[in-house]
């Protein structure tokens, strides 16, 4: 065999052909960048996001691309409406192998001022309906004989930001990145594999990373003095969701550009 050969097999156990996966909040930034990135590894994908004119032109811009993905209006903080979304898409794509949980919200403010509405806002999109989204696809995936589950976690869940504060948020992620550890410990038994990517500063609406007051600490404060584009997380997503990381369950993967190491 030479070497060329034995490095396609390698390459193979990133291939998602064959793999159904679906994102949730991939109609832009992250969660659109990890739609891309699962369909060109190979997948079919199914995205949930709330914003019907979104979604229609994330779809668009997919075409463009010639990616062909679909979409479902869904608003995952209303359990009712996982449960639609999950129905929709294990029926369009004949199951689920692949769940990235990646809708999110973040609110800056000091912990003296945060409002109920924002705390609640946070906890219920970014651990309640991870949590809900979860269960309701391991469920299938249990009975189908496992898959791989992707929670999108952050920095924030291993260090408080600066100079912005946003305690909900940072509790939000750390509370992602446990969870992880324990669905992983919980559902290795069914084949079901749990992991986080944990990003520093990426270039989306909710980061905004261009404006000057916060270079000093997101940009300066990161060895690779830059944020990163979304795209260059996908590949991490690809990796966890794939058979090339098959020895990996509730693991936190960190993509900050080295933010965490200073
Ligand atoms: P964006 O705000 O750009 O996108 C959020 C996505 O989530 C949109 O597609 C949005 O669509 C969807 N969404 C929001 N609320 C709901 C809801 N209730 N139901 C369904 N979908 C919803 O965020 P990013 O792309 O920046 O972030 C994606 C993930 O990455 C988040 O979990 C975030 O915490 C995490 N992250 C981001 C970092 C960054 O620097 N950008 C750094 C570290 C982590 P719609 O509004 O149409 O529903």
């Amino acid at each position: 065999m030479t070497v060329e050969n034995k490095s396609v097999g390698l390459l193979d156990r990133f291939s998602l052909s064959g793999r159904r996966a679906l994102v949730t909040g991939g109609n832009r930034g992250l969660g659109l960048a990890f739609v891309r990135g699962l369909a060109q590894a190979g997948a079919e994908v199914a995205f949930v996001a709330r914003d019907h004119e979104r979604n229609n032109l994330a779809l668009e811009e997919l075409a463009n691309e010639g990616i062909a993905a679909i979409a479902f209006d869904a608003d995952i903080t209303e359990k009712s409406q996982i449960e639609d979304s999950i129905d929709w898409a294990s029926e369009a794509l004949g199951g689920i192998d692949i769940l990235v949980n990646n809708a999110g919200a973040c609110f800056h403010a000091d912990a003296f001022d945060v409002p109920d509405d924002e705390w609640d806002a946070v906890f219920d999109l970014n651990v309640k309906a991870l949590f809900h989204c979860s269960v309701a696809v391991a469920r299938r995936m249990a009975k189908s004989g496992g898959g791989s589950i992707v929670n999108i976690g952050s920095m924030s869940g291993l260090i408080v930001n600066r100079p912005q504060n946003q305690p909900a948020y940072n509790a939000s992620k750390a509370a992602v990145h446990q969870l992880t550890k324990s669905l992983a410990a919980e559902w290795a038994q069914y084949g079901v594999r749990v992991n986080a990517v944990a990003p520093g500063y990426v270039r989306t609406e909710m980061a905004p990373v261009d404006r000057p007051e916060f270079k000093r600490f997101w940009i300066e404060d990161a060895p690779l003095g830059r944020v990163a584009t979304p795209d260059e997380i996908a590949p991490s997503v690809v990796f966890l969701a794939s058979d090339a990381s098959s020895f990996i369950t509730g693991s936190v993967l960190v993509a900050d550009g080295g933010y965490t190491a200073w």
